[in-house]
């Protein structure tokens, strides 16, 4: 099979069985062409839980897969790679959360939507990098524990200066690999392009950028700018889907170390067995489902 067949077969099979595909913006092309819709954590987040199928299969990673059934329980889901982790989500342990808490008394804890569901059942309140700063502000609380990632925090702190934020050593391997010396020759490499960098970057990368934000707002950033030319500061796939979108501009990765593995897990193929001869659904046992919902529907209600 060709990918356009592979592709073709995999457009037919879904509307045949009414199953709705998301895919987050890292995926490579040939899997964000296949799919219902395409986007950000919170973005998928949202179509989650609008889409009218009964049935959602995610390509991205695990801990986006348990948001759709967290959001959505009634739905059955199908996570893209069994192998798709996300090494951010899975680095603190309820139990680390739960003794940190308590260095902290009348603390909020804050958890960035990239954990797993464990992880959310002990938080207050959940935010996506485009929301964290204006739910943050939002809290009673002058001191947040503020989980996992510490690039994300250290850039929201900067952001509410009336609060506290205490951390925890978490962050994302990918974007935490790129370093000032890395923005310094990607721009003197490419003098007339504009500088758009992810917050999970560490906070030398983004005080050398032209704009910070989500991958949503670097896309939005991006067609709203007369720029022709663009540095682009996270996962690698974001500047290939770029170059798709406006092909008479040019974008080029801030850096080759921007590759996340867990992300590139799922392939064409992977989503066509799942499709073809079905999969194992996620689970997510009642009580969990329960205690890390609250913070999602905090989110949605602050964010
Ligand atoms: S890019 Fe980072 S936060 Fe995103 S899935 Fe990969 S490891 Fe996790």
């Amino acid at each position: 099979m060709t990918i356009r067949e592979m592709q073709e077969e995999i457009l037919r099979l879904k509307t045949e069985k009414d199953v709705c595909i998301l895919a987050h913006t890292y995926q490579s092309h040939e899997v964000t062409e296949i799919a219902d819709f395409v986007g950000d954590s919170f973005q998928l987040s949202l179509k989650a839980k609008s889409a009218p199928q009964g049935t959602v299969l995610m390509c991205g990673v695990r801990f986006m897969a348990e948001t759709v059934k967290l959001l959505a329980p009634e739905k059955t889901v199908y996570l893209s790679s069994e192998h798709a982790g996300c090494p951010m989500a899975e680095q603190l342990t309820p139990g680390q959360v739960r003794d940190e808490k308590k260095k902290y008394p009348g603390c909020m804890t804050v958890a960035y939507i990239n954990t797993t569901a464990e992880l959310k059942a002990e938080a207050d309140v959940c935010v996506t990098s485009s929301s964290a700063a204006e739910i943050v502000k939002k809290l009673p609380a002058a001191d947040i524990l503020f989980i996992p990632d510490v690039n994300l925090g250290a850039y929201v702190q900067a952001k509410c200066p009336e609060k506290r934020l205490h951390f925890m050593n978490g962050c994302c391997p990918v974007h935490a690999s790129v370093t000032a010396a890395d923005a310094d020759a990607a721009k003197a490499e490419h003098p007339g392009a504009l500088f758009l960098a992810h917050p999970e970057c560490r906070a030398e990368v983004l005080s050398r950028a032209d704009y910070v934000g989500s991958t949503a707002g670097i896309t939005d950033y991006v067609k709203n700018s007369a720029c022709r030319e663009f540095i682009i500061g996270t996962e690698t796939s974001v500047a290939v889907h770029l170059g798709f979108e406006y092909p008479d501009r040019r974008f080029y990765p801030l850096s080759a170390k921007l590759v996340c593995r867990d992300m590139k897990a799922t392939s064409l193929p992977d989503v066509y067995r799942i499709l073809k001869e079905g999969g194992r659904p996620l689970e997510l046992d009642a009580a969990l489902l329960s205690g890390a919902r609250g913070c999602l529907d905090r989110m949605l209600a602050l964010g």
